[in-house]
């Protein structure tokens, strides 16, 4: 078993010291259900209705929330521990969607005026960024998109979601970034200036960035990732 190769490349060691495996079943029934909706994307000639878009964007999220929480208890990570709410999280139309109909939900109020206020300010910072960190790109290669976040999170600037509580306030709603940012390493690497903190990855998380750009362009014709406020905000 231990020279399986699934199994090795399914294990990871924590700062705790401790070695955990992730189940390989829970991982390839992850795959095998991710594997489908990309064949409904495919039969559907890649193009679906926003209403399926969002219902599968809402299937992405329990999949991958059933992998990370198969291992939470080797992570580093606490409800109120939040410094990486001050990453720039981008997100794809269907997830856009997704938050801009939990703003629409929020009652008339402080909270929502708050999140407004803060969406609208961080738009002004992150159009702040120039050269290969400008946001305003599509942001579809991965230099682009480590150059834009390297440059943000040295503003220091909390998610307009995060609460005084340090709890996230639209945590059923928040995006697969958030969603797979498990931690291995000491949480204080997370801080700006500290770390890098290791990251628990693995090929579910892949294909599921993945079919979320799919679902972008086949629910909205729109294969864009943009930082959140840029979504809530712009055109
Ligand atoms: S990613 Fe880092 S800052 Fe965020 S909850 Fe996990 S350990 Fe804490
Ligand atoms: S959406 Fe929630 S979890 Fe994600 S960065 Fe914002 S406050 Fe943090």
């Amino acid at each position: 078993m231990a020279d399986d190769p699934l199994v090795h490349d399914l294990t990871f060691s924590n700062v705790k010291g401790e070695t955990f495996t992730l189940s390989p079943p829970l991982y390839l029934g992850s795959l095998a259900e991710l594997g489908r909706i990309g064949e409904r994307i495919e039969e559907a000639g890649g193009r679906i209705s926003r209403g399926e878009a969002l219902s599968l964007v809402r299937e992405i999220y329990r999949i991958v929330d059933r992998v990370g929480e198969s291992v939470a208890d080797h992570m580093s990570c606490r409800a109120g521990c939040a410094a990486c709410c001050r990453m720039m999280v981008a997100v794809t139309r269907g997830e856009g969607e997704i938050l801009r109909e939990r703003i629409d939900r929020e009652p008339e109020g402080l909270r929502k005026e708050r999140w407004k206020e803060g969406l609208l300010s961080r738009t002004e910072s992150l159009l702040s960024l120039k050269g290969s960190a400008d946001p305003s790109r599509p942001l579809t290669t991965l230099p682009d998109m480590l150059a834009t976040c390297e440059a943000y999170e040295k503003k220091g600037l909390f998610c307009p979601f995060l609460g005084e509580d340090r709890l996230c306030e639209i945590y059923e709603d928040r995006p697969l970034m958030c969603r797979i940012c498990w931690t291995l390493t000491d949480p204080r690497d997370c801080d700006p200036g500290e770390g890098p903190p290791v990251k628990f990855r693995n090929g579910v998380f892949f294909r599921a960035f993945d079919l979320l750009i799919l679902l972008g362009k086949a629910g909205f014709d729109d294969a864009r990732h943009r930082p959140i406020p840029l979504w809530l905000t712009l055109a």
